[in-house]
């Protein structure tokens, strides 16, 4: 590895990566420069199910140029919006998921995301078999979170990509 950036070898591919905004390039460290904040911080925003960095093969953390501005958005809302992590765990905690996933009852009565507001649905300890075999990077009820837009305009626009 050289200047933060991770070789391709260490990575297996998602069908995510072809989009190249998301493949995977920066080490934690390098992320952290990039968006202001510390090694500790990106941690914990994963820890609080607020990203899903992507892992190596031997399980460090990768970060995209979408992981990137994720990280801004998280930022932003912050210091601008005056909302904490718990917060911004809370919105995305609310999103009805089975509104833009095929969901039945009988898998959404299975699923954490449907029955708790607790944390947001890719980081569910129990998803419903319809989420079960899924990279939630590439769903966009996760990747609502990658704009700074008011919590509003992303309903809408999730809701005119449903339609
Ligand atoms: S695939 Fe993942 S992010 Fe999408 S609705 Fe299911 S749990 Fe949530």
């Amino acid at each position: 590895m050289t200047h933060g950036k991770v070789r391709y070898k260490d990575y297996s591919p998602t069908a995510n990566d072809s989009n190249a905004t998301s493949l995977p390039l920066y080490t934690i460290g390098i992320a952290a420069k990039l968006t202001n904040t510390s090694v500790h911080t990106l941690r914990m925003y994963e820890d609080k199910g607020l990203i899903l960095p992507h892992k190596t093969r031997t399980n460090r953390r990768v970060y995209s140029q979408t992981d990137i501005e994720r990280i801004l958005c998280i930022r932003k809302h912050i210091v601008e919006d005056g909302l904490n992590i718990a917060g911004i765990k809370a919105i995305l905690a609310m999103v009805p998921c089975w509104e833009f996933r095929p969901c039945s009852q009988e898998c959404r009565e299975s699923c954490d995301a449907y029955t708790s507001i607790s944390k947001p649905c890719w980081s569910a300890s129990n998803k419903g078999k319809e989420c079960q075999n899924i990279d939630c990077r590439t769903c966009d009820v996760y990747l609502l979170a990658n704009k700074c837009s008011d919590i509003k305009a992303l309903y809408k626009e999730l809701m005119n990509k449903k339609d």
